[in-house]
């Protein structure tokens, strides 16, 4: 019987018979796993806490024919002030729909973890600003799942320009003038891009995500990125994220 320690995060549980879950959780050594947590619904089970989603532990487990089945889990963060705000819960919701849609089963991704578990950290103690952490955690997620937006060279010609006027959603990247001219005229997933947007883009994907506030985005900026982020994510991951549709629904009623 194999067994694993791991550290992981919980992105989502179905229930089972009286009192068991089936765990989706990300690990940082074993990548995305569904694990069976037998009791964890009873209330004096001491899997209780650890299998509530976003929570982070120490699990043991060992490998079963089809599941893993953990046998301890050590609570190491509970991320406990995302439950007492709910546009905190809602960002969080996304962040690990977004982790779940783009991991897969038994492939180990450090980076992805730890890139979650600290976006969670600086959700829960709110030393970033969500709207930040958003656009950072978003644009750090599709680099490490083999997305990332092409800042330096045009993603038509591959020319090396001083200016790109447009990005392209779709290709994945800054289109220089004479190509926007061309082609994107008709291109619906070409946006137009400010060399500002080009940098804060740089800056967000350079700069560790504990270091993203040590920078001022303007609004416009701000929302330019956020634009366009929104198209390449639903273009690269074909996904609709309820969550994300949810989240906006919060941030209009509270404006
Ligand atoms: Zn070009």
């Amino acid at each position: 019987m194999a067994i694993a320690k791991t550290q992981g995060i919980i992105l989502k549980y179905s229930n089972l018979g009286e009192a068991d879950k089936i765990l989706t959780i990300l690990t940082r050594n074993n990548g995305k796993i569904k694990a069976i947590a037998k009791g964890s619904r009873k209330p004096k089970s001491s899997l209780l806490s650890a299998s509530e989603v976003f929570v982070f532990s120490e699990f043991v487990l060992y490998r079963g024919t089809n599941f893993y089945h953990i046998t301890q889990a050590t609570v190491r963060e509970t991320f406990y002030n995302l439950r007492k705000d709910l546009l905190r819960l809602s960002y969080a919701t996304y962040f690990v729909e977004l982790a779940d849609a783009v991991s897969e089963e038994g492939i180990p991704s450090e980076r992805l973890f730890m890139l979650l578990a600290k976006t969670l950290y600086y959700l829960s103690t709110g030393e970033i600003p969500t709207g930040l952490l958003h656009l950072a955690y978003q644009l750090k997620l599709m680099e490490i799942s083999g997305f990332r937006p092409n800042l330096s060279r045009c993603v038509s010609c591959r020319g090396d320009k001083d200016f790109y006027p447009k990005f392209d959603a779709e290709l994945g990247g800054v289109i220089c003038r004479d190509c926007s001219e061309t082609s994107s005229l008709f291109n619906p997933n070409a946006f137009k891009i400010s060399q500002g947007t080009v940098e804060a883009f740089k800056f967000l994907l350079n700069t560790e995500i504990s270091r993203v506030n040590t920078k001022k985005i303007d609004n416009t900026i701000f929302n330019e990125v956020d634009k366009i982020l929104r198209a390449f994510i639903r273009i690269h991951l074909d996904k609709r994220f309820r969550s994300l549709e949810f989240l906006d629904g919060i941030k209009d009623s509270e404006l």
